[in-house]
């Protein structure tokens, strides 16, 4: 189908969809489905993932109608779950939950990025896969990219395209991602499942036209709006094919976004409603009427609740909400709804936050434990801990009971192996420090005060005002000085002007979190510039042992530590494999094995191979370097290599 076609068509299902909402138990013209079993049903499946979409923005869930008339729409012929929680406010967690149905501590994923989903955990794209459905998924961010572990199961993985080339995007607007999820289900044959995640509404927040202009002043509202307007068309283009009543479509948001409330600004670290309450719509197949439901269910839900539907083992965290949706069972009341933030913990040594939902009160575990009634309080204003101290001692209880015994022991010291005690010693570090991983475990809800100076900080850091960012996490360290990544930032900012601090600063959060990923590059990038390649060498290995480098930026400097040495080239190259199939932008991964290809290795036409692919993967200002680097004198006049030098035969890409 063409484009415009599709169009055409999108423009008559918004329509369709709208005048058939409350009045047709058919909608638009309808394709007869394609005849399932009533045992194992084959429906279409469509998930949709709102990004840091709180619930209370959407006009169904209360909100000004203005921002939502699409998903409105929808959630007048679907069942929309008033009360839905997100086991993380984060997006790799939420997302690994959504799809696993499993607590966070069972899949393993508990922070973003530096971090794989597991090849062990069940993912509904795999096992929906397995029963013969067409899987495609369409994300619009790089923290859900393929690599971390999301693309397994799926046929067709379409994610930002972070070449140069394509705008050097680590996301896209909902209209990119929207369109490619539009062709693929137009072309599929069923039963497909495609997954579309949309993160327009994520901080820095910049709606397009006319949503920036209808929402002036209202940014956030604007993004959402604008997504909407996707959603719309993203579903408008399934009813005009007639295949969105026969299908089972899901939209949930992954985490809230606080804009503020109890002194956050976007969302991860605190276990308020503003980020751990979602919106959650799922439309049944052949469902014609909205239904709303005030019982707490959770994102743990969605995968039991798809599984059960197709006919697939629904064990795990979660619940099936099918018999429910059914009508063959009432959703219980007095679920035990699961939450977690390890986020500050990780990151800054504050206590970690567990929190459980259970009927009308939320109570979050921490050094000063909370207690909410969310239908008389849904903001959170007033702790009941002190007025009903039995039912916080409950929730306690059933909170402790949900948490493996193993977990206990989060907030106390992370212990190394006798084999990381002495690859640390051997760098420097002081055996059994002991402030090693201890932190402050401050309470994140207090120590979020100091949110204001971090983002100045690393707004005056963006800005190149390294001195003033400097002095900005100095202050933030006075009161957290065993922060791992306020070390990693400090150090960052003193690189050029005291290098020896930097250096201290970055050996410090390392010994304080041996798995952080970030410290290790920054520290073998410095020593690397000093020409110290055999310090450089030992800590990015050190780095490869202890994290999942997942970005193979160790790997690259490993490689560019050890080429220097006559003796290691084999090492290196097999170091930039690595570094070119994990890093978002492997540019300099491939200038430097074609370096090595063409000097050490005498594989000129080797080096060409991936000089075409640096050229690909880099800026143009990259690209003009290539011009004056003596390293590649032996190809210049070689028709292949002088094509990629600007002024020879024009721009790369040209030819
Ligand atoms: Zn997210």
């Amino acid at each position: 189908m063409t484009r415009r076609a599709i169009r055409v068509l999108v423009l008559v299902a918004v329509a369709a969809l709208a005048t058939t909402a409350a009045d047709s138990p058919t909608g638009a013209a309808v394709t007869p489905d394609p005849a399932p079993s009533p045992a194992r049903p084959r429906p279409d499946i469509l998930l949709v993932t709102l990004d840091t979409t709180r619930a209370d923005i959407l006009g169904c869930y209360g909100g000004d109608p203005g921002v939502s008339p699409n998903l409105d729409r929808i959630a007048a012929r679907s069942h929309l779950f008033e009360r839905c929680e997100a086991s993380v406010p984060q997006t790799m967690p939420s997302h690994t939950t959504i799809f696993s149905g499993l607590h966070p501590f069972h899949h393993g994923v508990r922070k973003n990025l530096a971090v794989m989903v597991g090849p062990e955990v069940p993912l509904l794209a795999e096992e929906l896969h397995g029963l013969g459905y067409a899987t495609g998924a369409f994300v619009s961010s790089f923290v859900v990219d393929g690599r971390f572990g999301f693309a397994r199961g799926f046929d067709h993985y379409d994610a930002p395209d972070t070449r140069p080339s394509a705008g050097n995007a680590m996301e896209r607007r909902a209209g990119d991602t929207v369109r490619a999820a539009i062709e693929w289900t137009a072309a599929q044959p069923s039963p497909w499942f495609a997954w579309v995640h949309l993160f327009d509404p994520h901080a820095p927040y910049e709606p397009p036209p006319p949503f920036s202009g209808r929402f002036a002043g209202r940014p956030y509202a604007g993004e959402v709006a604008y997504m909407d307007n996707e959603v719309g068309r993203l579903v408008g283009s399934l009813v005009a094919a007639g295949r969105f009543d026969g299908a089972l479509v899901v939209i949930a948001g992954d985490h809230g976004e606080a804009l503020g409330e109890h002194g956050e600004e976007t969302h991860g670290i605190l276990l308020y409603e503003a980020t751990t309450r979602v919106p959650l719509l799922v439309h049944l197949p052949g469902q014609v009427e909205g239904s709303r439901h005030a019982a707490p269910v959770g994102l743990v839900d969605v995968a039991p609740t798809v599984r059960e539907l197709v006919g697939i083992d629904t064990s795990g965290d979660g619940s099936s909400l099918l018999p429910a949706l059914q009508g063959r069972a009432e959703l219980p009341g007095d679920r035990a709804l699961y939450l977690e933030s390890l986020e500050g913990y990780l990151k800054h040594g504050w206590a970690p936050l567990h929190a459980v939902v259970r009927g009308r009160l939320k109570y979050i575990e921490s050094p000063r434990p909370e207690l909410y009634d969310l239908v008389a309080d849904p903001d959170e204003r007033r702790d009941l801990v002190g007025d009903r101290p039995e039912a916080a001692a409950d929730l306690a209880e059933i909170l402790a009971g949900i948490r493996p015994a193993d977990e206990a022991d989060h907030g106390e010291a992370v212990v190394l192996g006798a084999d990381e005690e002495a690859a640390l010693v051997a760098l420097g570090y002081v055996a059994g420090s002991p402030g090693r991983a201890a932190g402050t475990r401050r309470n994140p809800a207090d120590a979020i005060a100091l949110e204001p100076v971090h983002q100045r900080a690393l707004a005056a850091q963006v800005a190149g005002d390294l001195d003033q960012a400097a002095k900005l996490f100095e202050q933030e360290l006075e009161h957290d000085p065993s922060s791992p990544v306020l070390l990693w930032y400090l150090g960052t900012c003193l690189t050029e002007s005291d290098p020896t601090r930097a250096a201290a600063s970055f050996r410090r959060a390392i010994e304080l979190r041996p798995d952080f990923e970030a410290p290790y590059g920054s520290l073998a990038e410095l020593l690397l510039k000093q020409g110290k390649t055999e310090d450089a060498t030992a800590v990015a290995s050190l780095g490869i042992d202890e994290t999942l480098d997942t970005s193979g930026l160790l790997h690259y400097l490993r490689a560019a530590a050890t080429a220097v040495s006559e003796g290691a080239v084999g090492a290196a190259v097999r170091d930039l494999d690595v570094a070119i199939a994990r890093a978002p932008r492997p540019g300099s991964a491939y200038l430097l094995r074609a370096a090595l290809r063409l000097q050490r290795l005498g594989d000129p036409s080797g080096a060409l191979a991936d000089l075409e692919l640096f050229v690909e993967w880099s800026t143009p200002d990259d690209i003009a370097r290539l011009a004056t680097d003596r390293r590649f004198d032996p190809l210049r006049g070689d028709p292949r290599f002088d094509r990629l030098v600007p002024g020879k035969g024009g721009p790369p890409g040209s030819g």
